[in-house]
């Protein structure tokens, strides 16, 4: 948390404290605004964002199964890229189709339609938190904002309590001379070379293609790497060599980067103490709210937005403390549920050797399609948890079993500074 300059006299805003004060509008605030401007409407609640605009600079995608139906409503509206016609998936071993639709958001689109729809006196971007309290917060200029209740949706906070790897990507996206031809998102081309993002070693590492319009296609170069490195440099000539070897051509328009957390164990309860604030709620990835093994919180961000406005709708008097509450005992619900995917990730980060772990990956997505669908919403059932790990494995047995009980990497590298990439 940024330090306040206690010489500094705190400039106290005029009028009564606010319902709601979310600090953050990424992805997961920015969805807590929109729900308690559609579902508890008398709510006066305020979005403080540091950035100049809301959701950052990338795109947030998924899989059209991993949001229920009440869920799907939230999204409605937003100006998406969509695909009907299911999902390609390529090893070396393995090509295949998939029939789940696929979508995808760019904060550009996320940004605008908030703008739009939430009441203007009612988002406050370029504005900085220094200190958040169960009473309000104050921003980095000294102004207090009281609230009765406090979101904290600020990012994810790297932490020694938990353990794991890293997700390491690049993503370009391409203007082609000419249409590029595809019709279908490309989930996972990792018949590429199996290369760490840096350097000469091993990762597991694949392709990800999203056609944009008959002409416009995005090309991410991913990695599941032991380390939170990435040379950007690299990973640009890996993608316009991908780009250059599909035949398509042209201007680069937009880029993002990233450097995940793909967690593996821990102490979870640790790992909240050390970014809980009495009486504050925490939501998003920083509190704890993501996919273990993709990494992806955007079906988790929206069922909290929801759960948490319809609370308030339903108990318009519901302190801040009952909501910091409500918002804990679900993060550790999520944790709960999500315990076979840390054993996924001990496995591909532990058992296998980062040039084996695309194998781990291969036997995967030769299953069932509705099993892979529950997968990614982190639905699995106990039949589906069986099945994945039954067939021939990549690893040995003693080092499946050293890694099943092993306590894995601290998470606690901070990554390195992500800029988007020109
Ligand atoms: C490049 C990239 C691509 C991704 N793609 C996907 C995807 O396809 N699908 C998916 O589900 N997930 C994806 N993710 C993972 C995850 O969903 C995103 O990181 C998501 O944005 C996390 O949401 P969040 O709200 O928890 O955090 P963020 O979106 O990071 O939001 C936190 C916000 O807090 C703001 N902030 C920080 N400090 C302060 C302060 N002191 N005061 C006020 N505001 C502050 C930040 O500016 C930021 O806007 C991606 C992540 C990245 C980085």
């Amino acid at each position: 948390m940024g330090m306040v300059d206690s010489t500094q006299t705190p400039k106290i805003s005029a009028g009564r404290p606010h319902d709601v004060i979310i600090v953050g509008g990424g992805l997961a605030g920015g969805l807590i605004a929109l729900a308690l401007h559609r579902h508890a409407p008398g709510c006066r609640f305020l979005l403080v964002e540091a950035g100049r605009s809301l959701g950052g600079h990338h795109r947030w995608s998924w899989f059209e199964t991993d949001l229920g139906a009440q869920t799907q409503g939230l999204m409605a509206g937003f100006a998406l890229n969509g695909w009907d016609d299911g999902y390609d998936i390529a090893f070396p071993g393995l090509g295949r189709t998939l029939p789940t639709s696929y979508r995808s958001l760019a904060s550009a689109e996320f940004h605008a339609k908030l703008i739009a729809e939430l009441p203007a006196d009612r988002v406050l971007p370029g504005t900085k938190a220094a200190a958040l309290d169960a009473g309000g917060v104050t921003l980095t200029d000294g102004t207090r904002l009281a609230a009765r209740r406090v979101i904290d949706c600020r990012p994810f906070k790297p932490s020694k309590a938990l353990s794991g790897g890293w997700q390491v990507f690049l993503g370009q996206q391409f203007r082609c001379d000419a249409p590029h031809g595809l019709t279908r998102p490309v989930i996972m081309d990792a018949s590429v070379d199996q290369i760490a993002p840096y350097g000469n070693g091993a990762a597991y590492r694949f392709v990800y293609v999203l056609p944009l319009s008959p002409t416009e296609v995005f090309v991410e170069d991913t990695y599941y790497a032991d380390e939170p490195r990435m040379d950007g440099e690299l990973l640009k000539v890996r993608v316009a060599d991908y780009a250059h070897r599909n035949g398509w051509h042209g201007e680069v328009v937009d880029s993002e980067a990233g450097i995940l957390p793909v967690i593996s164990g821990g102490d979870f309860k640790a790992a909240l103490a050390e970014v809980a604030i009495p009486g504050v709620a925490l939501a998003g990835a920083r509190g704890g709210f993501s996919h273990p093994l993709t990494s992806y919180t955007l079906p988790f961000a929206v069922d909290n937005a929801l759960a948490i406005a319809n609370l308030i709708a339903r108990r318009p008097d519901v302190s801040g403390t009952e909501l910091a509450a409500f918002c804990h005992r679900r993060a550790k619900r999520h944790w709960r549920a999500t315990a076979y995917y840390r054993m996924l990730s001990r496995m591909l980060f532990e058992a296998a050797e980062p040039d084996k772990r695309v194998v781990v990956f291969e036997h995967f997505y030769a299953l069932q399609g509705a099993l892979v669908e529950r997968f990614y919403a982190g639905r699995s059932t106990w039949p589906d948890r069986l099945r994945i790990l039954t067939g021939k494995p990549p690893v040995t047995i003693g080092r499946a079993v050293r890694a099943l009980f092993s306590s894995g990497k601290p998470l606690d590298t901070k990554p390195l500074k992500m800029e988007t990439p020109a």
